[in-house]
């Protein structure tokens, strides 16, 4: 199967060819054709999949197949639920579209919206935005929807997470009712099927790799350790693995936080990134990590969604996350494009439960091991975290911030925590 054959017109297959893309991946040449179509689309598909490009070059193939307008009215909307996520999009639709007469251009809160409303006053065809900056520029009167053909839906679950469900209902009531619909989102809860159905239009459904395939390429270990001894035990397993690229999930900011203090004491570059850490901050932890100045990112699930960090070879779970299929997302950050990844998670007594979860759904057993010094103590309770240990964090790093926005995220980390925690005592 090659790109060609999918239908794509010249000046993408010449992006393509830039990019080094041989063959489409299998969302891709399932979703490609469908939207080329004109067909509403319904998508399984989480990042490293090759999901972006799923949407984007059909979408860009569509717009500019359309005729040319002068004002450019913004013809194709993507909703992402986090600015990282929104700048990968829109980073990925400028290389896409480099051999197109298609103009973009992206917006986010937590930044000056100055810069984006001087862009969007000169016309752009493709708008990738978060919810907030989104609706609030448009309140402002400083963009119109009403011309969108093309909605994009990117990581729907991650945004009702996020607490999102009430201003994606407020976006789709500012565009036309008669467009094309297109839905991503990595897990299929109730509540997803419940927004796919009031949104999309006879949808083709597609999915990419079932939820535990990708795990398959992943070298997956657990280390049993008392919760007081992670700390040097993650500190010991950098430093004698000499590790240079690795990424740490902690289940709360706070939890961040402190890591990444203790690592950068101990002689170990580290940055930390979550919703409370500025837009700049986010950015410049980020560029580190991907140019190697900084060995260890320390990362929330929320921060860490769609970050695009190809061939990452080290992911730890310094705390495991208390939704199963979280685990299977933070993993998926390594072995990416077939390469093989480490992936290891260091567990306490109060964890054992999550620990069964996730073996649950990956349907398989993770080997286990015990490091000399840090061994689990042998008395500490099985009895899960408590919830309240995360939202009492949460509240009091909330009352730090600053920007409308950066509350906007804690609030949001707020949400989630709470409906985690309501979820996972379900599964209890
Ligand atoms: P995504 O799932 O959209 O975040 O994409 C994950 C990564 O795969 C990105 O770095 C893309 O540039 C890359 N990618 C997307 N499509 C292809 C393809 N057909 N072949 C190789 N790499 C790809």
């Amino acid at each position: 199967m090659s790109f060609k054959s999918l239908g794509l017109s010249e000046p993408l297959l010449q992006a393509i060819q830039k990019k080094g893309y041989e063959t489409p991946s299998p969302i891709q040449a399932k979703a490609i054709p469908s939207v080329l179509e004109g067909k509403d689309v319904l998508a399984s598909a989480q990042t490293g999949t090759g999901k972006t490009a799923g949407f984007t070059l059909p979408m860009l193939h569509l717009l500019s197949q359309g005729a040319e307008q002068r004002h450019r009215p913004i013809r194709a909307l993507i909703l992402t639920p986090t600015r990282e996520l929104a700048a990968q999009v829109f980073a990925n639709v400028k290389e896409y579209s480099e051999f197109l007469n298609i103009r973009s251009t992206v917006i986010f809160g937590g930044v000056n919206q100055k810069p984006q409303v001087n862009k969007l006053r000169q016309g752009v065809d493709v708008l990738v935005a978060t919810p907030g900056r989104l609706i609030d520029l448009e309140n402002q009167g400083l963009l119109s929807l009403n011309k969108v053909e093309i909605f994009v839906l990117d990581e729907a679950d991650r945004m009702l997470d996020m607490g999102f469900l009430r201003d994606i209902e407020r976006v789709m009531k500012l565009i036309p009712k008669k467009r094309q619909n297109l839905m991503f989102s990595a897990t299929f809860s109730k509540d997803i099927k419940k927004l796919a159905y009031s949104i999309l239009n006879n949808p083709v459904q597609v999915e990419a790799t079932p939820e535990n395939t990708a795990v398959e390429v992943i070298k997956q270990k657990v280390y049993r350790v008392a919760k007081g001894k992670k700390t040097g035990l993650i500190i010991k397993l950098i430093a004698e693995g000499d590790w240079k690229q690795v990424l740490v999930f902690t289940r709360t900011k706070h939890g961040a936080n402190k890591l990444c203090k203790k690592m950068i004491s101990s002689g170990i570059t580290a940055a930390a990134i979550h919703g409370n850490k500025s837009q700049g901050a986010r950015t410049k932890a980020l560029a580190g990590f991907k140019n190697n100045s900084i060995r260890v990112l320390v990362a929330t699930d929320i921060a860490a969604r769609g970050l695009d960090i190809p061939l990452l070879p080290h992911v730890i779970n310094f705390e495991l996350p208390n939704i199963a299929e979280d685990y299977v997302h933070r993993i998926g950050r390594t072995g990416r494009a077939g390469a093989e990844g480490e992936a290891m998670s260091l567990v306490s007594a109060d964890e054992t439960l999550y620990l069964k979860g996730i073996e649950k759904l990956i349907g398989e057993k993770i080997n286990v091991e015990i490091i000399e010094g840090f061994e689990p103590d042998p008395n500490a309770s099985t009895e899960p975290i408590k919830p309240g240990q995360n939202r009492n964090q949460g509240r009091r790093r909330s009352s730090n911030t600053k920007s409308s926005n950066n509350s906007r995220n804690s609030n949001s980390d707020r949400n989630k925590s709470r409906s985690r925690n309501k979820n996972s005592s379900n599964r209890r």
